[in-house]
This record gives C-alpha cells, structure tokens and sequence, in this order.
C-alpha cells in the first residue's frame, strides 16, 4: 500500500465542478488501495482578490491580519472537498495549518517551516480517514496564523510528505507536468519525463511558478520524490522530479525560466574606490529588500555605474533609498526602470560544456534584442532585458537550444 500526498493547485479546485472531480479522482486512488492525504490551495484567484482588498481597506495592512485574511482562502477549500469527499463514501476531515499541526516561524507573509507534528495525521490515515489539510498555511509560536508566500501550498505539500514519509509527493496542476518552457508561452515546449531535484531549483528560483522554490529544497534535501501532473487529464504520468543518477542523460539545456517580478537600479557617476559597492547595498539590505543581480562597469575619469536588479514590489522603497544616499555617496544620479524581465537557461550539462552562451546570446541578437544585464552561475545563464520582448526572447531561446526535440545529450555516463 503507497502513501501519497496529492496537492491540487487553485485552477485545480477553482469551481465546484473541479473540486467534485478532484473529489473522483481521490476517491479512485483510494480505491486502488492507496493511502491518500490531499493537501488544497485556495480556488484560483482567491489569494489574490483577498490580498487586493486587505490593501485597499487599510494603506499599510497589518501583516499579522493579513495573514488570517489571506489563510482564509484555504480553509474554504479544504471543507468544501472534504464534504465532496463524503459524496463518494470516503471519510474526510479537514485540517487547518494549526490543527496538524504546521509550526512556523513568525514572519507573516513569507513564513519558514520550522516543524511539522505528523502524530494527527498518521492516526487518521490509520483509521482510513483522507485528511484534506489546508496549503499555505501554519501557526506561530504565538498561536497565530502564518502564511507560506505565494504558491506556498507547494511547499505545504512536500513538507508533510517529508513528515509522513510519504512515497511520492504528487503536485496536481493545470498543465501536464514540467515542461522545458512555460507551455502557454511557448506553445511547441516539450514535458519532460523527468528532471533533477537542482535543475528543478534552479528554474523554480529563476521564476517558474510551476513548483515553489522552498517545495524544491524540501524534496532535494529528503529526497522526497515529486511528480508534477494534471489533475485535468490521466493520459500523462507527468514529470518525476528525482536525484541524477550516474547513467541519466545530461541534457545541455533542460529548460528556460522567466521572471516578470524583477525591476533595475543604477546609480550613476559614483566614485571609483573601494568600498563604494558596500556603501550602496548596505543601507538597501538594511531596509530588508533583496538584491538579485549586480553590474559595476569600468568607468572613465574615476567614475563608476553600478546597476543591481530587486523585486519588482520593492522598485519603489529601493529608488527611495538610493536617492537618500546619493549626495553623500557623491553619486550624479539615480535611474531606475521597473518594466525588465529576466530570461534564464538552466542544466546540469552546462558543467562541462562551452558555448551555451553565444548560442544564447546569438539568438537573441538575431531578434535585435539588447541584452542590459547578464549573470552565470555552474548551471545557468540568466539576462535582463526589456519587458516587451519577454515571449519573443523566450520563444528564440527555445528554438536555438532546439528544446521541442529531445534532448540535446552531453554524453552518457
Ligand atoms: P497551481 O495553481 O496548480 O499551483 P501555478 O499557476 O502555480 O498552478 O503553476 C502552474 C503554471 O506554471 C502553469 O499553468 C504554467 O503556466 C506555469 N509554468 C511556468 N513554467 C513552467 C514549466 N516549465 N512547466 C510547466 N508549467 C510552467
Ligand atoms: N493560494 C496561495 C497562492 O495563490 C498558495 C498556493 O496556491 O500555493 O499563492
Ligand atoms: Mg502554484
């Protein structure tokens, strides 16, 4: 008997017609003799109308009532499949975040697992009972509720999957599985079968929502194994996410990422001499906002630009910043421009092969599309460019690695 937790995401749970065939769908592994925890997300587009009233009501919403407002969205979902569930004749209960009980730490909005207590939901699934457990959500040591970060119901998941010593982490959502593109941008992307625990971290990292990033480092670090599928269609087994193996096929490129949640910062005409870069991010992480990627150019007449890239929600409170320290960093001026996105190529064959870059690059220059930032790493290569060639970018860089076919393989080892 297999024990799987199966995640179904808010397209999956967005209608009552979807959460009596996601109810089905529970309903029949079950009755192929598996053990079944479901973990749900809020119906879709959900999350997001609750965020955009909890901001209209007040101008700086309370993080901590934010989070009761934004966890609401769950506890819905969970008691409306749990009643669908008992349509089929199968004993549900619902469980919110305190009750299995998911202890976090406190920072609303963007919440750590700290430790899961599996004890409830091993004696429930004992007495045959599918425990259908509110994503996203957790409890401080204060007895309030947190929240995960958006997509967090991911991270949900794989977590009790971990804790429950599950055999597969099953992630049900709107498309397939994992494709080497974002299927609605690139419409001839290719599903992979399966895909490595680190490349999968990169491309989640790199912006593709398909799998939260936390969820990725949960799963690589217990080697939980994960299985992104459709919870549309049964026709796909869907994408495994798993540990290389010696003899797996290394795939120069396995897939690009984009992210539209990046917005770019130069300060021009700073000084040249040491410690300059320091003064300038030191005052912006003080402010608790993150930097991505840095770009200082060689300047003339001992002058300096430096450019880094943030968050596009901190854009704002990152120019603020710098145009406090511009006069006593001597800086000429501050620029900012918050319509860039960042386009990345991720694999694990990239280690020990060259020229991925210029193949890259060249194709985004066949499309005379200007580059403003670029940054590598072991196994990938990511670039800034202007918003409004995101999907053409994406599109040339797909067709260039070739990725609709298979893959292009390094070697076999
Ligand atoms: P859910 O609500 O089920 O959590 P999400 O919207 O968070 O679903 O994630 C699924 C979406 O991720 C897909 O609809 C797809 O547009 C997007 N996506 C981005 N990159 C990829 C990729 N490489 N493979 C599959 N889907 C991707
Ligand atoms: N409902 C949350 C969100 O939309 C969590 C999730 O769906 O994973 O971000
Ligand atoms: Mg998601």
């Amino acid at each position: 008997m297999a024990l799987f937790v199966q995640k179904y995401g808010g397209t999956s749970v967005g209608s009552i017609e979807r959460i009596q065939s996601v109810a089905q769908r529970i309903a029949q592994s079950v009755a192929d003799g598996n053990q079944v925890v479901a973990v749900v997300s809020a119906m879709s587009g959900e999350t997001n109308r609750l965020t955009a009233i909890g901001t209209e009501v007040s101008r700086q919403p309370i993080a901590r009532e934010m989070d009761v407002l934004l966890a609401s969205g769950e506890q819905v979902t969970t008691a409306l499949l749990s009643m669908a569930l008992g349509d089929h004749g199968i004993q549900a209960r619902s469980y919110l975040g305190n009750q299995v009980k998911i202890s976090t730490d406190s920072s609303h909005r963007r919440a750590r697992i700290e430790h899961i207590d599996a004890s409830n939901l091993l004696g429930e699934i004992e007495r045959g009972i599918v425990p259908v457990v509110a994503g996203f959500q957790g409890v401080n040591s204060a007895g309030d509720i947190t929240t995960l970060g958006r997509g967090g119901s991911d991270t949900t998941a794989v977590a009790l999957a971990v804790a429950l010593k599950a055999d597969e982490c099953q992630i049900f959502t709107d498309v397939h599985g994992v494709y080497t593109a974002d299927p609605r941008l690139v419409e001839n992307a290719r599903l992979l079968e399966t895909i490595t625990f680190e490349e999968m971290l990169e491309l989640a990292s790199l912006g593709s929502k398909v799998l939260s990033q936390r969820s990725v480092e949960f799963a690589g670090k217990y080697a939980t194994p994960i299985r992104v599928l459709s919870s549309f269609s049964s026709a796909f087994p869907g994408t495994l996410i798993t540990t290389e193996e010696a003899n797996m096929e290394k795939p120069i490129v396995s897939g690009i990422a984009y992210s539209r949640d990046e917005a770019k910062l130069t300060l021009l005409g700073v000084p040249d001499i040491p410690g300059v870069a320091a003064k300038i991010l030191a005052p912006v992480g003080a402010e608790n906002i993150e930097v991505d990627m840095i770009v200082q150019n060689v300047g003339a007449d001992d002058t300096t630009d430096f450019t880094f890239t943030v968050k596009r929600d901190d854009y704002e409170h990152a120019l603020l910043v710098l145009e406090k320290i511009r006069g006593q960093l001597g800086a000429r001026e501050v620029q900012g421009d918050s319509k860039i996105v960042k386009v990345s190529v991720v694999g694990v064959g990239m280690r020990s092969h060259a020229g991925v870059a210029s193949i890259m690059f060249s194709a985004l220059a066949e499309e005379s599309i200007n580059i403003q930032m670029i940054s590598t790493s072991e196994i990938k290569i990511s670039i800034v460019i202007a918003e409004k060639y995101l999907e053409l970018a994406v599109r040339a860089v797909h067709d260039a690695f070739d990725l609709s076919k298979e893959a292009v393989v390094e070697e076999k080892i």
